[in-house]
């Protein structure tokens, strides 16, 4: 990199680092304890603080909540290495995301790549801003692994689509403004007959039902379309070409999920495991405990240097598209082991349930849910699978 250009990131360091620390509220500088800490915004959304709502606005104001979108979308317009300095000093001051988002995280790159110019502004802006909150219409009974048996129906009834069918562990569904949703509208060929249509959750026929979860919460739902009229203008890319947006969709969504590994860092593990077990000699007391900290920690730093490399082989373009399902294979299984070593370390405390101390028993269902990381965005199975054949090109068996 020539001298010039580390110069100018220098200076957007040290700009950057004064931005946050005048405009990231304290209370905003805490650690997620909970999925319940996160932001989703949207319609329906109560903001659980002022601090939060201010720490959204002023974000999505100066374009970070998506901060490598374009300006005229809502984004930051900024580099890959100028992003990269925004997530360093984010995790140096300790700032919660300000935005958790499928919008941003997955529909908002498909909009980008194969969206029209319409539909990028009616929609990338309001991501952006937390206006609108995106649910994912992908799985259906049996449609899981094998996505593209999908069964829902688009009848094309002129100016509209007429849409039936089930969809099933809609994450969120009840709590979405606007769905993106795989539909088949044509019968005679499996991949080729799928088309990727997007819709608001009002359009009459449209209903949910939540599905409880091992954790007791219920993050998802069985989501219901009965004769919903679709407009024509929901219809993304091509007709019965929606398997190409699908996957490349599916290729953020795997980033997205792995990025859960880049969080394992042992750091809280560790400080947590020496508050409850205590210290001998100045090291946490359990010998083996402490091993396997050591262990995660380790790969977590590799994991964080591997995502790093993906992010800049995918600029270079010289990423194998299965790069995606190695990440999302990975920080899947880092991140479950993350929550093993935390309730290993919080002994039969950690089991606590229901109470104050253990706010409603957080700890417990948050590692109850680490158990779906291996299954959602297509299990650890399916992306072992892909490796095989797309990266280490082995012959079907
Ligand atoms: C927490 C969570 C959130 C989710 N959110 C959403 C969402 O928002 N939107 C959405 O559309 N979907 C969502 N899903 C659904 C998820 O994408 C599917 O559960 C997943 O793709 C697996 O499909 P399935 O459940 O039908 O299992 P199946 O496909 O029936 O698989 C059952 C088992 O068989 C194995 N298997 C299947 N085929 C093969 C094969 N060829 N080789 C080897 N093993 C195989 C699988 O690995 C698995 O262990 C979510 C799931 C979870 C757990």
């Amino acid at each position: 990199m020539a001298a010039a250009d580390t110069m100018t990131l220098e200076s957007f360091r040290s700009e950057t680092r004064a931005w946050l620390e005048a405009n990231c509220p304290q209370e905003m500088r805490r650690p997620f304890l909970s999925e319940e800490d996160a932001c989703w915004a949207g319609r329906k959304w109560v903001f659980r603080s002022q601090a939060q709502r201010d720490w959204l606005e002023r974000m999505a104001e100066r374009g970070w909540t998506a901060p490598e979108w374009p300006q005229e979308y809502g984004g930051g317009a900024l580099s890959r290495e100028q992003a990269k300095i925004l997530r360093q000093e984010m995790a140096r001051l300790g700032c919660r995301p300000p935005l958790s988002s499928f919008g941003i995280w997955m529909l908002g790159p498909a909009l980008l790549k194969y969206g029209s110019e319409e539909q990028r502004r009616e929609h990338l802006l309001p991501i952006t801003h937390g206006e609108i909150r995106w649910c994912q219409g992908y799985s259906e009974p049996n449609a899981g692994s094998d996505l593209a048996s999908l069964q829902t129906r688009a009848e094309d009834r002129g100016d509209h689509f007429l849409v039936n069918g089930q969809k099933i562990w809609t994450s969120y569904a009840d709590e979405a403004d606007w769905i993106f949703c795989l539909v088949r509208t044509d019968v005679a060929s499996k991949h080729t007959g799928i088309s990727f249509l997007v819709f608001d959750m009002q359009t009459p026929g449209v209903s949910t039902k939540p599905i409880t979860l091992i954790s007791g919460k219920s993050p998802f739902c069985e989501t219901f379309f009965d004769n919903v009229r679709v407009p024509k203008s929901g219809l993304v890319g091509v007709l019965n070409q929606g398997w190409d947006v699908a996957k490349y969709l599916l290729t953020h969504e795997r980033e997205m999920l792995g990025a859960l590994g880049e969080d394992a860092s042992a750091q809280r593990v560790g400080q947590f495991a020496c508050r409850n077990l205590g210290i001998g000699n100045g090291v946490l007391a359990d010998p083996l405990l402490r091993s396997q900290i050591a262990t995660l920690d380790v790969d977590a730093i590799s994991f964080k240097a591997a995502m790093e490399r993906a992010g800049d082989l995918t600029k270079a373009r010289q990423a194998n598209p299965a790069l995606s399902s190695v990440l999302k294979y990975y920080g899947a299984e880092l991140n479950k082991r993350r929550y093993e070593l935390l309730m290993a370390a919080g002994g039969s405390d950690a089991l606590e349930w229901h109470g104050e101390r253990s706010r409603d028993g957080a700890m417990a269902r948050a590692w109850l849910r680490s158990k779906g990381n291996s299954i959602e965005g297509g299990t650890s199975e399916i992306q072992l699978n892909i490796i095989a054949k797309r990266i280490l090109a082995l012959p079907n068996s």
